[in-house]
């Protein structure tokens, strides 16, 4: 499929983020936007870039109604001789596709996917923050448009990228964060959809969030639904235990995001020779392990931070230390390995990078 693109005139063109070390998260976008459009028998069409646009909906769009809603994030990184590199960016888009089919919408093409990623922030590369740790945020989005209020799979979809600057997420140093376990919310069930990307897992998921933000906490730790006993994520984020020399992550169940950050972490372990167990983790395990000193670090994993350490957790009216509340050497190191990989500040033995210049 041939991608159309539309430049935005030079005078509509927005005027760049002056002070990156303000650019936070979220909140700049581009002066472009990828869209195409899908309906039952005719498959993907028009596919194009095209100025940044608000969406045109109609207020039935089933999307609104019934979230059928997919995303994505990755990001692009500027190297130090001007290159440009995606982070394992096949691994977004069959995650995508995976979402897709979980929540009955249409499957996109490998290759129109990534060459709508390369085109789109090859003609918005200006908008790539210079200073360390700053990047191009990228959010592929898939949304039921068709127009009814009938509970069925839409038989119209759009999907579009957006991009926007995001600044580094530790100016100032790592920030260990204070997590608590949530006994009455969960994020997800078995059989649910925990284990793609779809809105509706966010929105479920804020109401425990904003009790934790409420208490002091910077985020949740999911359990299990079913019996309130296993460690599942945190946050939005997937996460780690090192206890003794055994960093434990829980398995895949199927109530858990595959993260990618988490996954590559899981891979640089293992190339380090540690002994990495993708395995069921009770809240119990955490806290005796805390309490005989055998607990030595907690990290959540994701695009957005890589590696955020955990410094203290809360559990049934208890608060527990992590390593004094500091950063432990194992996350410190994944985070500047993956870090320096990202912007090709380091040999990638595991083929990671992308180039797209
Ligand atoms: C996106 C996400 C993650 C992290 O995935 P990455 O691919 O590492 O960014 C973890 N948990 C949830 C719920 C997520 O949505």
């Amino acid at each position: 499929m041939e991608i159309k693109i539309i430049k935005a005139a030079p005078e509509k063109m927005k005027p760049k983020p002056k002070d990156e070390s303000r650019l936070g998260f979220g909140n700049i976008f581009t002066d472009h936007i990828f869209t195409m459009t899908f309906k039952e028998g005719n498959g993907w069409r028009d596919a194009v870039i095209e100025p940044y646009r608000p969406l045109q909906l109609d207020p039935t769009a089933m999307c609104l109604h019934y979230a059928q809603e997919i995303f994505e994030g990755l990001k692009a990184y500027r190297g130090k001789n001007g290159e440009i590199f995606l982070f394992r960016p096949m691994e977004n888009i069959k995650r995508m596709n995976i979402s897709a089919q979980r929540m009955c919408m249409p499957a996109i093409d490998e290759n129109v996917f990534v060459e709508a990623l390369k085109k789109l922030v090859i003609l918005d590369q200006d908008w790539i923050p210079h200073g360390e740790g700053t990047s191009l945020y990228i959010r592929p989005t898939m949304i039921a448009t068709e127009a009814s209020l009938g509970v069925h799979p839409a038989s119209e979809y759009l999907f579009f990228i957006v991009l926007g600057p995001v600044g580094a997420y530790y100016p100032q140093g790592f920030a260990p964060t204070k997590i608590y376990v949530s006994e009455e919310y969960v994020r997800t069930a078995p059989g649910g959809t925990g284990y793609v990307k779809a809105g509706g897992n966010y929105a479920a998921s804020l109401y425990a969030s904003r009790i934790a933000t409420d208490m002091g906490y910077t985020q949740v730790l999911w359990l299990d639904a079913r019996e309130k006993k296993y460690v599942e994520e945190v946050g939005t984020s997937n996460i780690f235990f090192l206890i003794g020399d055994e960093l434990i992550t829980p398995e895949l169940t199927g109530t858990i995001l595959p993260g990618i950050t988490r996954k590559s972490a899981i891979q640089l372990a293992e190339h380090w020779g540690m002994k990495v167990s993708q395995r069921q983790i009770t809240i119990e395990e955490v806290i005796k392990s805390s309490q005989n000193g055998s607990l030595k670090e907690v990290f959540a994993s994701g695009t957005a931070a890589i590696i955020s350490p955990v410094g203290q957790i809360y559990f049934r009216g208890k608060e527990y230390m992590i390593n004094s509340g500091q950063t432990g050497p194992l996350a410190e190191k994944l985070y500047n390995e993956i870090l320096q990989i990202q912007y090709g500040l380091k040999e990638d033995s595991f083929g990671w990078r992308f180039k797209i210049n």
